[in-house]
C-alpha cells in the first residue's frame, strides 16, 4: 500500500460559502505521527475569524431552517456522493496525520462518518415530528447557530457525528476541528464547498482551543455548543456556555468495563475484548480499557490476552501487516508511558513483552496488565493508548461495583452464556451503552456518556433531536 501524497498546505479558512484569508497570520503545525515529519501547516484562526464565521452562519439560518426537509436531505445527499467517490484518498490522509492502519482507516475512519451521514441524509427527509398534548400542538424547531469542535482520534467521524445532524435538524455550523488532524476537515470543506451548500451553512475555522475553541463556546450568538474531547476541556466549555445558558452537548472521556462472567466464551470475549481495546492504537473513548474476569478464570484471560497482543505488529500504518500504528503524537506517547510506569509502581504486573519498537513513529507496544487493583490509577483514568488492565471480581455483585467504580459511564460489555444475566448486569451498569456478547456496533443506537461521560447523545434520531427546540403552541 503506498503512503498517501501529502496534502496541499492551506491559508485559507471556509466562510460564507467561500475560501477566504483568516484575520490573522498565525500557522498550526501538523506532523505525520509515524514518520515524525512535518506535514504542510494550515492557518490558525482566531476570535474575529470566529465572529465572522458565526455571522456567517447566522444570516444563513433562518433560510437554512425554512428549507423543506427534501431540499436540505439533497444538500446532504451530494456531499455523501462527492465523499464516497474521495473515500479511499480520505482514508489514506487519516492514516497520513493520525497513523491509522489504512485498512481500518477505510473500514472505521471513513466508513464510519459515511454511514452516520447516509443516516442524515434518510433522517433530514422526513417532517419533524409534530405531536399533539392536551390543547398544545408542540413542534420541533431547529436551536440556530452551532459551535462543533472536535478532537483528533476520529477526526471525520467526530466532525460528521455533529454537523450532519446539526444541519439535518436545520441548523447552520461553525466547525473547529482538532489542531493535530486539521487536513481531513480540509478535504471534508472541499467537498461541503463542491456540493454549493448555500453560503454560511457550514464554516470552518481551524485553530488552538484557547484561541478559536474559546471564541465559539463563549460567542453570545452560539446557540448550541457540541463538543467531542476531554472531561477537562468540556467543563471549561459548560463553563463559558453558562454565562449565556447557551445548551453544550459533551461527548467526553471513557474508562469503559468489559464484564466476562462466569460460562462466557472466555476465549472469544477476550479476543474481542484485547482488539476493542487496542483499536485506534487505544485512542478510542468507548475502549473496553478493563478487562473485568471471574477470579477463577482471572489467569487464563491473562494468558489468552498476553497472546493476542503479540499478534497487533506495530509499524508502518500504510504497511498491510501493521495491526497497531503510532500514537498520535509524542505528547500522547509520553502520557501513555506515564500511566504504565504508575499502574507498575502501584502494583500491576506487565505481562506483554517489551521493546523492539519501529526505528520512527509514537509507538508504545501493545499492553496488558494483570492483578489491576480496581482503584490504581490506570483502573480510573483515561489512558487513551494499547494499554489493557485485567481485574478480578468474586461475583456479578462486584463485577457491577467496579464497573460502575469511575466517574465515567460511556461503553461496556458484558459476556455470559445465559443472556438474561448478561442483560441483567448490562442494565446495572451505569454506562451509556453496553455490549452484549460481541453484538455489532449499531451507527443508529443513541451514543453518550452517563456522569462525567458527557451531556446528550449522538447518532441516529436521538442525536438529531439534540439540535431541535421544542414549542408549544395551546389552541
Ligand atoms: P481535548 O479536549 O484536548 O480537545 C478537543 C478539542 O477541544 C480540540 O479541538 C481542542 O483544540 C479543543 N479545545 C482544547 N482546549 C479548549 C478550550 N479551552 N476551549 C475550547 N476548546 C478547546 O481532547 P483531545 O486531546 O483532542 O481528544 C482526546 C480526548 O477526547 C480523550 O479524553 C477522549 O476520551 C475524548 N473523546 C471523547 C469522545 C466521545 O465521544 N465521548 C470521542 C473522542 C474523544
Amino acid at each position: 500500500m503506498s503512503r498517501s501524497p501529502e496534502p496541499p498546505r492551506r491559508t485559507e479558512i471556509y466562510v460564507g460559502g467561500a475560501w477566504r484569508t483568516p484575520h490573522g497570520d498565525g500557522v498550526l503545525s501538523v506532523e505525520d505521527p509515524f514518520t515524525q515529519q512535518p506535514l504542510p501547516t494550515v492557518p490558525a484562526g482566531d476570535a474575529a475569524d470566529v465572529d465572522a464565521a458565526v455571522a456567517a452562519a447566522r444570516a444563513a439560518f433562518e433560510p437554512w431552517a425554512a428549507l423543506g426537509p427534501a431540499e436540505r436531505s439533497a444538500y446532504l445527499g451530494r456531499l455523501h456522493e462527492l465523499l464516497t467517490e474521495r473515500a479511499d484518498a480520505l482514508a489514506a490522509l487519516v492514516s497520513l496525520e493520525l497513523g491509522t492502519p489504512l485498512k481500518i482507516s477505510q473500514r472505521v475512519q471513513i466508513g464510519l462518518p459515511l454511514a452516520v451521514l447516509g443516516t442524515y441524509v434518510r433522517l433530514a427527509a422526513e417532517q419533524p415530528p409534530v405531536v399533539t398534548a392536551g390543547n398544545s400542538t408542540v413542534f420541533r424547531e431547529p436551536i440556530g447557530v452551532v459551535g462543533a469542535i472536535t478532537p483528533w482520534n476520529y477526526p471525520l467521524h467526530q466532525v460528521m457525528a455533529k454537523v450532519a445532524a446539526a444541519l439535518a435538524a436545520g441548523c447552520t455550523v461553525v466547525l473547529k476541528p482538532s489542531e493535530l488532524t486539521p487536513h481531513i476537515a480540509y478535504a471534508l470543506f472541499d467537498a461541503v464547498h463542491a456540493a454549493g451548500f448555500p453560503p454560511g451553512v457550514v464554516n470552518l475555522v481551524p485553530g488552538t482551543g484557547p484561541g478559536v475553541g474559546e471564541a465559539i463556546a463563549g460567542h453570545p450568538d452560539v446557540d448550541m455548543v457540541s463538543f467531542t474531547g476531554s472531561t477537562a476541556v468540556g467543563r471549561r466549555i459548560s463553563h463559558l456556555a453558562a454565562d449565556r445558558i447557551a445548551k453544550v452537548a459533551l461527548e467526553l472521556g471513557g474508562k469503559s468495563a468489559n464484564v466476562i462472567l462466569p460460562g462466557a466464551d472466555l476465549a472469544k470475549a477476550v479476543k474481542t475484548g484485547v482488539a476493542n481495546a487496542y483499536l485506534n492504537a487505544g485512542q478510542t473513548c468507548t475502549a473496553w480499557t478493563r478487562m473485568l474476569v471471574h477470579h477463577d478464570h482471572h489467569d487464563e484471560a491473562v494468558e489468552l490476552a498476553a497472546a493476542a497482543a503479540k499478534s497487533y505488529a506495530m509499524g508502518d500504518p500504510f504497511d498491510s501487516a501493521t495491526r497497531l500504528g503510532p500514537l498520535a503524537s509524542a505528547a500522547q506517547r509520553d502520557r501513555v508511558r506515564g500511566f504504565i510506569e504508575t499502574a507498575l509502581a502501584e502494583g500491576a504486573r506487565r505481562v506483554t513483552e517489551t521493546g523492539g519498537l519501529p526505528e520512527t513513529g509514537y509507538f508504545v507496544e501493545p499492553t496488558v496488565l494483570a492483578g489491576v487493583r480496581p482503584d490504581a490509577t490506570v483502573a480510573r483514568e483515561e489512558v487513551f493508548g494499547p494499554v489493557l488492565s485485567v481485574i478480578p471480581f468474586a461475583d456479578d455483585d462486584e463485577a457491577v461495583a467496579i464497573a460502575n467504580s469511575t466517574r465515567y459511564g460511556l461503553a461496556g460489555a458484558v459476556w455470559c452464556d445465559d443472556e438474561d444475566r448478561a442483560l441483567a448486569v448490562a442494565r446495572r451498569m451505569r454506562t451509556g451503552a453496553v455490549d452484549v456478547n460481541g453484538a455489532a456496533f449499531n451507527p443508529v443506537a443513541p451514543f453518550g456518556g452517563y456522569k462525567q461521560s458527557g451531556l446528550g447523545r449522538e447518532l441516529g434520531s436521538f442525536g438529531l433531536e439534540e439540535f431541535w427546540e421544542t414549542k408549544a403552541v395551546q389552541r
